[in-house]
Parts: structure tokens; sequence; C-alpha cells
């Protein structure tokens, strides 16, 4: 990215940038990865409007960065701007009561192990599902991350977003629709949410998401390098949802390596990386058990973790 596209696009807003900045390597779950041409975090909502509406003027490439946790950054990086939102200003947890109902409002960048811990200590309940799932409220709410016990959407109340063009949008529950790792959102950049939850006996609380992280720690390689599942659990010939770990793992795949990637032993739908590794072995690895599950079972998996690299697209 020029000087001058820099200084067009973000030198007058009060933002923190970083140029060339390794977020592959540094800024995701994978460790793998190149760098953005920018990495943008800005300190106010103004600054960030204003940001995202330069950059749809001048056609940059604009991404959002959460936690990196479902996400795999090519070797060659990305360009334009990838906006990060880890400011005080993204980051906040506020708590309000209207009678019975106790209304969480979190920024987008809240961390979704806080958010999880601070609901713990308070005793308010609905959003336990969410325990050892790493990421932020916002990239949450893209996918509706989730699992067997519930997803994030299923306490959310309103959610405010940025279209890609630069206007402030508001949802409310009614018009929001969330199902398996999808929402109804249009592609935009959420910046808040608010979740209704129910007061409960912080034991109470502290019990159930001590049962589903040990359910999760017990199923999954947590303390590996991945993004978490690596494919979409996809339909089968009847319309039900099949679990990909394991038609990968009847596929025979556990245990498959590319480079320094391979098939988790202890779940076939992750994929782990060692130090390695480079975000080509993975991609190689996924098409492989892509085609594999294919030639087993004659089904497509769709990968789930988001994969970023250039667009070739330069501003003016
Ligand atoms: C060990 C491990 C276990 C996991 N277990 C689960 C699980 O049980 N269930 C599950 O659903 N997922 C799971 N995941 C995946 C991951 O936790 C979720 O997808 C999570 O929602 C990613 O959030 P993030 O903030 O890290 O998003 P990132 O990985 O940073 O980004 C992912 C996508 O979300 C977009 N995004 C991020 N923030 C915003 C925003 N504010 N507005 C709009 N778009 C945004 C990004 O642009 C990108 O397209 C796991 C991952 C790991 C590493």
């Amino acid at each position: 990215m020029s000087s001058t596209s820099r200084s067009q696009l973000f030198g007058d807003l009060d933002v923190t940038a970083q140029l060339d900045a390794p977020i592959g390597a540094e800024r995701t779950w994978f460790g793998i990865g190149g760098k953005a041409d920018a990495l943008v975090s800005p300190q106010t909502e103004e600054a960030l409007v204003t940001l995202i509406e330069r950059c749809a003027q001048s056609s940059t490439p604009v991404r959002i960065l959460g936690k990196g946790a479902n996400l795999l950054v090519d070797d060659d990086g990305v360009d334009g701007v990838v906006v990060l939102l880890d400011t005080p200003a993204f980051s906040g947890l506020k708590f309000n009561r209207e009678g019975r109902v106790h209304r969480l409002h979190a920024m987008a960048g809240a961390d979704l192990f806080k958010t999880v811990n601070e609901l713990k200590r308070q005793g308010l309940a609905g959003m336990e599902q969410m325990a050892g799932i790493p990421g932020t409220i916002g990239g949450g709410l893209r996918m509706n991350a989730g699992g067997s016990y519930g997803c994030i959407g299923d306490t959310v109340d309103t959610v405010r977003c940025c279209s890609m063009s630069g206007e402030v949008l508001y949802y409310e529950r009614s018009q929001l629709e969330f199902s398996y790792r999808k929402s109804n959102l249009p592609e935009c950049i959420v910046l808040s949410a608010t979740f209704n939850l129910e007061p409960d006996d912080p034991v109470a609380v502290r019990s159930r998401v001590s049962e589903i992280w040990a359910a999760k720690k017990a199923s999954q390689p947590m303390a590996d390098h991945s993004a978490g599942c690596a494919f979409r659990n996809p339909l089968d010939r009847d319309g039900e949802r099949v679990p990909a770990g394991r038609l990968i793992d009847e596929a025979g795949l556990k245990g498959l390596a590319e480079g320094g990637a391979s098939v988790s032993t202890q779940h076939g739908n992750f994929i782990i990386t060692d130090p390695n590794a480079t975000a080509s072995h993975v991609r190689r690895l996924m098409r492989i058990v892509q085609d594999r599950v294919m030639d087993h079972h004659g089904i497509r998996l769709e990968p789930e973790v988001v994969i970023w690299e250039r667009t070739g697209i330069t501003a003016e």
C-alpha cells in the first residue's frame, strides 16, 4: 500500500496502524500465514466508520480480524486494510437490568472466554454454551458459533453493525435469524450486541460451564494450533446434518499429514499445525481431505475455516 493511500485512508484518523503486520503468525490460532499490508485499530466508532467509508470509496479491500480462531491467512498475506477491534471502545462489557431480564451489552471485540468468565462471576445464565470457544463476540455472531449445547444466537436480543459502505445498522431480535453456523446478518462489521440473560446461582452457572468445557477438552485437541472445525457438517441424502469429523474418520484420514499440517488423531475435523507448517500445507491437506471424503462418501465437504488471500485489487 502506497504512503499516499495510507495517508488518505487513515492518516488523519484516531487509529493506531501497523504496516506489514504479521497477522497470520501472531494473531491467528493456527499461528501461520502471511502479513497484512496495514493493520488498523480504530480508537473510536467514528474513526472506524470513516475508515470503512473511505475504503469503500477507494475500492480498498477491508477485512475484520477477531481473535483469528476461525481463520487461515494465506502465506502471501493480504492487501488493503485489516481492522482490529481491540481498543477499549470496542472490547467492553456492560450490564443492566430490566425486571428479571439482565441485559449484557457486549462490544464486538470483547473476548468470548472473558465474557463467559464474567457471567460465571455474576451468576448470569444463557451463554454457558460458549464455554471453551475462542474468539470475539463479533466473530462469534458472524458465524453463529456454538456446538451441541447451543450457539451464540440463542440469547441475542439486538445487534449493531456497520455496513461495508459505512452505514450504521441496527437489528432487533425479530429481524435476526440464526441457524447452523449461520446468521442472516448481511456482510458487515458487527459493532456490538445485546444478550438477554437470567440470574442464576453462580455455583450452578460455574458447574454448567465446567461440564461443557470438560466435554470439549475430552473430544477436541484444544492445546494444538488449529482453527477449530475445518469443515462444516454437511447434509446427507436425507437432509440430515452429519458430523464432518465422522466422515473424515470413516474415510481413514485421521493422522494424515501434509508438510506441517495434519488431521488430528483426536478429532477428524480438526486440522492441526506444527512449527514447520505453512498455510499452503493446510490448504493442500484440506483439498486432499475433501477429495478423499468425496471418493469415500460421495459428499463434498465445505470449509468452515475462513481463508484470507490477496485480492490483487490495487487501491487508487
Ligand atoms: C481450539 C478451537 C476450538 C473451537 N471450537 C469451536 C466450537 O466449538 N464452535 C464454533 O462454532 N467454533 C469453534 N471454533 C472456531 C472459532 O472459535 C469461532 O469461529 C469464533 O467465532 C471465531 O471468532 P474470532 O473472533 O476469532 O473470528 P476470526 O477468526 O478472527 O474471524 C473469522 C471471521 O469472522 C469475521 N469477523 C470477526 N470479527 C468480526 C466482526 N466484528 N464483524 C464481522 N465479522 C467479523 C472475520 O472477518 C472472519 O471472516 C474453535 C476454534 C479453535 C481454535
